[in-house]
């Protein structure tokens, strides 16, 4: 499952899987079946990653 993280002013969703933290909650969703499926990340994906 996707986890949605808040912090004072914004969410954020995290790839349960590989860890990487997206804006979009949908890229987050992407990035978590691609990982399941597949046991390594998309880079296009994870290029959408952000560090909060
Ligand atoms: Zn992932």
């Amino acid at each position: 499952m996707v986890k949605e993280i808040k912090t004072s002013n914004k969410s954020y969703f995290k790839c349960e899987e590989c860890k990487f933290i997206y804006k979009d909650k949908k890229i987050a969703q992407e990035c978590e079946s691609y990982c399941k499926d597949y046991h390594s990340c998309n880079t296009e994906l994870t290029k959408h990653s952000v560090r909060i």
